[in-house]
Parts: C-alpha cells; sequence; structure tokens
C-alpha cells in the first residue's frame, strides 16, 4: 500500500507501475499531482547544488512528437500531452522544458536534464513511460540532490493524461481555438 503525499490517502498501483510510483513523492492522482506542485513553497534555482542553464537546445533525433497547440517538438508523445494539460488545462504558463542541466555529484561527469521545470515554484517534473537502463539510478540520484523536487510522472498518469489532453484537444476545436 501506499500513501498519497499530498491527501494522505492510502491507494495502490498496478504490480507493474509500483516501482514507479514508490519514488519519493508518491501521489495518487493527477489532481494530487497538479495540488502538490501547486503548495510547493517557491525556490530558485540558486537553492540547490549543481543546476546550471541548459544552453543546448532539446536536439530532436528520431522519433518526437509535435505539439500544434504548443508549436513544440517533444521526446514523445507522453511529454507532448503532459506539457499541453500543464499550460492549457492547469493553466501553469512557467513552464519550461529541458532548460536545466544538472551536474550530479559523486559520480564521473554524470549530468541530467530534467524534462519540465516549474519557474514560480522550484519543482522539476520528469515524465517516464518506462526506465530505460541507468535511468532509475540516475532518476535517484537527481531526486536526492534537488531535495526531492523533482517528481516523476510515470505510466501510472498515462491514461489520465492521455483523456485530458484529448478533451482538451476536442474543446480548443468547438471553440475555434
Ligand atoms: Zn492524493
Amino acid at each position: 500500500m501506499l500513501t498519497c503525499s499530498h491527501c494522505g490517502r492510502d491507494f495502490d498501483v498496478r504490480s507493474d507501475h509500483r516501482k514507479y510510483v514508490s519514488i519519493g513523492v508518491t501521489l495518487c492522482s493527477l489532481t494530487c499531482l497538479r495540488l502538490y506542485v501547486d503548495s510547493r513553497l517557491p525556490l530558485t534555482v540558486a537553492d540547490f547544488e549543481g543546476v546550471g542553464t541548459n544552453m543546448r537546445l532539446p536536439a530532436m533525433n528520431g522519433e518526437t512528437y509535435y505539439s500544434v497547440s504548443l508549436g513544440q517538438s517533444f521526446r514523445s508523445e507522453y511529454e507532448g500531452m503532459f506539457a499541453e494539460v500543464m499550460v492549457f488545462g492547469w493553466g501553469w504558463g512557467d513552464i519550461r522544458y529541458e532548460n536545466h542541466v544538472v551536474r550530479l555529484k559523486n559520480t564521473i561527469r554524470k549530468i541530467y536534464i530534467p524534462d519540465f521545470f516549474r519557474e514560480t515554484k522550484g519543482v522539476w517534473l520528469e515524465v517516464k513511460g518506462e526506465f530505460l537502463s541507468g535511468s532509475k539510478k540516475k532518476f535517484l540520484l537527481a531526486h536526492e540532490q534537488l531535495q526531492g523536487r523533482v517528481i516523476l510522472v510515470g505510466p501510472n498518469f498515462y491514461n489520465d493524461i492521455r483523456r485530458e489532453a484529448m478533451l482538451l484537444r476536442r474543446h480548443r476545436l468547438c471553440s475555434g481555438g
């Protein structure tokens, strides 16, 4: 059983999703994810060790996802849909994409580029459909260094995010926006 870091409710997820939910901040729903980030006290990048500006624009090689409404490419459809939900659904106008490089301590030249950063809260969001080799270890290191302020948006949120993104698209079509 897991306990939600926002509402305190006990909940569970599919067994194959448990490894994504049990890291650091555990959130029972998309609503709790939004409210949890909203309720953080604002910190700035200067409060964290090893965080620098990502000078390179995201290098989009291979398969990418282009969000028409945001006019921007993302590495995956999951990232793109989540960006649309944050910006249009939740009104988070301060979301940045891959704008930081984190130099991980106690590793040899290991860097981590978080997916999203919410500027007014000092919270990073990492979208993961699955952990590829080494990425879980990297995330754990980053999680520790960033004082628990990087939240994993794992596959357990996929269906809800997809549904929200589709609703928002339909709404934009209806309102001609
Ligand atoms: Zn909750």
